[in-house]
This record gives structure tokens, C-alpha cells and sequence, in this order.
């Protein structure tokens, strides 16, 4: 079965339609930082406008942990939507509640409203069926019809990404298609030579995907936090850099079964070894078997590859026809250590064949380095969603929308 599509839902003119998209961009003081998802849902929001529809989009915001916090508040985010859809968004101050069903009412045909973050109510993320199909229903009364078109949630059982599209007539969006399609080229017939570059913090998330990708590519580049592990796994002591002891045994199986299928893991030969966290810590570049001896000795942190290393990823980047990269290489958003995100996303600008960005802060680090979306094949919006789904995992918020492997 494949993916149901909007025109599955028939004419929208006149009907209440509930769009799921992911609209959890970074903030600071109050400021978005990079609008990529904003601009991602404008696709389909725009066609729903077109065909007459009333839309009405909810959205999740940062981890608030089930409880309103204004920290969290989406309303920067109406805000921002409505300068790029060009028109007035309407926003309501809750999402089940009596504001909600105010502004949700209030709408004529093509008029556009944001209810707040979704997970202000627990029941969006609980691990209870019952306590998410009740907050799914009390959605559903807001409207006629639902788009799913969050993609960086569809590896999530959640009430507005799950539930929601039992209770009403359901398909996706245009994003959700369109990352599909771009995933599904990767894991089908990759262009060669096929590179797969991962770094970024979630250590043990991440792990898993390189044991479905290890018969797939031709090499794979580890840098950011994952590359402390598979240091210590080769004997390296990491001073206090980040790492899971408890999956040193797994990472030393990679390395023997991409001996065994003759994949190249490409590691780290230099890191840049900081004092503490800060912008203002000091740092020295160390040989990777190396961290310890720094004057820093065993309380040094690797918060970036080292330039010997970025330079090597760049070249075995360039050389590909395929690239998919998920996780930041360094702590990119402290200027001493942006080096080696900076090297390795210069290089994917260069290759003559698909690069594709996927994860929350990567595309963020792209952007906020002063590369544009265009420089890239493709810039995904989901980083768990698409490494779970380049894993061949089953994606409950896709399958509810007819999609089969
Ligand atoms: P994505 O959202 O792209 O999937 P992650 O959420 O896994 O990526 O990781 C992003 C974070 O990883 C960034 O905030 C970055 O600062 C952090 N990071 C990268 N390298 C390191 C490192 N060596 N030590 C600590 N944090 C790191
Ligand atoms: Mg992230």
C-alpha cells in the first residue's frame, strides 16, 4: 500500500482540515533561530489555502515535559508563518481547550490558525493507548479532516501523529511524500560511491543505524559525540569527551564486520581537545590516541574533529555520488568548534551526485554556517525519522497512513 495523498480526502473547500507538521524550530531569547521547518510546511499549508480549505495546524515545541510553559509557546512561530505564508495566522492560547475551539471556529474559508504546543497536554507523548486516543479525540472535534505532514514525528507513536489519523479521514502531506521519496532513493539504488557521514550528541540512538548501513555503503565517516566511543573501543582513553561504555562491545563488532564486507570506517586522526564547555575555553588540537596528553590530561573534552580529519572526510565526501550525513561533527554553535561541521558541509556543496542533510541540528548547523538549501540535494526535516527509516524500522505515524515497506 502506499502513502494516501491529499486529493484522497476529496474537495476541501469549506472543510475544517488539522495539519500535523513539525514546527519545532530552535529558539533563542524568544528568537527563532533557523525557520527550515517553518518553510518546509509551507507546501502544503499553501495548497490547502488554495483549495479553499479552513487549516488549522498544531505542532509540538521543544520538550515541556506535558505541563504549559511559556518558554515553549508557539506563538513566535504563528507569527513567523504568517510573514511567510503571507497572510494572517490566527493563534489560540490552547489546543483542546475553549480558545481553541474559539479560533478554530472563527475561521473562513483559506484562513489559517496555529493552536499552541501540543505537548502542554502529557497525554500527546504517553506511553498509555487510552491517555492518547482521549487527547486524540478531543482533537478531532476541531476538525473535518487530517493532514499528517510533521515528518520529523512519524517515528513517533503520538496522539497527534498516530491516534489523530485513526479518528478522522487522513492522508500526508506533500512533505512527508516528498522525504519519502528522496529516503527511498537512498535505500534503493544509491548512486556509488555511497558515503554516510553521522556525528551529533544522541550517541546511542544513532549507534543502531550503523548495522543496517554497514552492507549498504561504501564508507562511513564517524565524527561528532559517536566517535569517542569507537576511540575507546580501539583502547584510545577519551579524557571526559562524551561516551557510552555500554555499547563498546557493539561498536567493536562494527568494526570487525566492516573489515569482514570490506566497508571503509573512516575515524578520527586529530580532535580539539577543550579546557571545559564554553566559547571561551581553551583548546588544543591532539592525535586521536592521544587526548589525554594535553595539559587538560583527562578532564580535556573533544568537542570537534581535528583539521587533518575534517580535511580526509572532505576528500572521501567529494569522491562519492551519494551522501547522507546526520549529526553535527563538532559543538558547532560555539565558534571554536564549527571547524570540522563547516569543512564537511562545504564538501557535500561540492559533490557532482545527491547530498542529503538529515536531523534537526544539522540542517540548523547548515544554515546557521551561511549555507544555503539550495547548495544541498536535499535538506530533510527529521533525523530520527530518517535514520529510523534508513534502519528498514516500521514508522507508526507513516503505516497509519497506509504506507508498507
Ligand atoms: P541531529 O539533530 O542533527 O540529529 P543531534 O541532536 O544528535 O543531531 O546532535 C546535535 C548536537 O550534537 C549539537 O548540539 C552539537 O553541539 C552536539 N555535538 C557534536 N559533537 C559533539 C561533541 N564532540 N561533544 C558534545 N556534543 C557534540
Ligand atoms: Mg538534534
Amino acid at each position: 500500500m502506499t502513502l494516501r495523498t491529499i486529493d484522497s480526502l476529496g474537495p476541501l473547500a469549506g472543510k475544517k482540515v488539522i495539519v500535523r507538521c513539525d514546527l519545532n524550530v530552535p529558539l533563542k531569547d524568544g528568537q527563532i533561530t533557523d525557520d527550515g521547518r517553518i518553510r518546509a510546511s509551507l507546501p502544503t499549508l499553501g495548497a490547502l489555502v488554495a483549495a479553499g480549505a479552513r487549516v488549522i495546524v498544531i505542532s509540538h515545541l521543544g520538550r515541556p515535559d506535558g505541563t504549559p510553559d511559556p518558554k515553549y509557546s508557539l506563538a513566535p512561530v504563528a507569527q513567523r508563518l504568517g510573514e511567510l505564508l503571507g497572510q494572517r495566522v490566527a493563534f489560540a492560547a490552547d489546543t483542546i481547550g475553549s480558545s481553541a475551539a474559539e479560533v478554530a471556529g472563527a475561521l473562513a474559508d483559506g484562513e489559517v490558525a496555529l493552536l499552541e504546543n501540543l505537548r502542554f497536554d502529557e497525554r500527546e507523548t504517553s506511553k498509555s493507548d487510552g491517555d492518547r486516543r482521549e487527547f486524540a479525540a478531543q482533537l478531532a472535534l476541531l476538525g473535518d479532516a487530517f493532514v499528517s505532514d510533521g515528518f520529523g514525528v512519524v517515528h513517533r507513536k503520538q496522539a497527534s501523529v498516530y491516534e489523530l489519523a485513526e479518528l478522522l479521514p487522513s492522508s500526508a502531506g506533500t512533505l512527508i511524500a516528498t522525504e519519502l521519496a528522496v529516503l527511498e532513493g537512498l535505500t534503493a539504488t544509491p548512486t556509488r560511491p555511497y558515503t554516510v557521514v553521522l556525528g551529533g550528541s544522541k550517541v546511542s540512538d544513532k549507534l543502531g543505524v550503523i548495522a543496517h548501513l554497514l552492507p549498504r555503503v561504501d564508507s562511513l565517516l564517524i565524527g561528532g559525540g559517536m566517535l569517542f566511543t569507537f576511540l575507546a573501543a580501539l583502547g584510545h582513553k577519551v579524557g571526559g569527551s562524551l561516551l557510552e561504555t555500554d555499547q563498546l562491545d557493539i561498536v567493536r563488532g562494527y568494526l570487525d564486520e566492516a573489515k569482514r564486507l570490506g566497508v571503509e570506517i573512516v575515524l578520527p586522526t586529530d580532535i580539539v581537545v577543550a579546557s571545559k564547555f564554553g566559547t571561551d575555553a581553551e583548546h588544543v588540537i591532539a592525535p586521536a590516541d592521544g587526548i589525554e596528553n594535553t595539559p587538560f590530561g583527562a578532564s580535556g573534552l573533544g568537542l570537534d574533529i581535528g583539521p587533518d580529519t575534517a580535511g580526509r572526510f572532505a576528500e572521501v565526501i567529494r569522491a562519492s555520488k551519494t551522501v547522507f550525513w546526520n549529526g553535527p561533527m563538532g559543538v558547532f554553535e560555539l565558534a571554536p568548534f564549527a571547524a570540522g561541521t563547516r569543512t564537511v558541509a562545504e564538501a557535500l556543496t561540492e559533490i557532482d551526485g545527491l547530498s542529503v542533510v538529515g536531523g534537526g541540528d544539522s540542517a540548523a548547523a547548515v544554515r546557521v554556517l551561511g549555507f544555503t538549501d539550495e547548495q544541498f540535494g536535499h535538506i530533510s526535516t527529521g533525523g530520527g525519522a530518517s535514520l529510523e527509516f534508513l534502519e528498514g524500522k516500521r514508522l507508526p505515524g507513516l503505516e497509519i497512513l497506509g504506507w508498507q515497506a
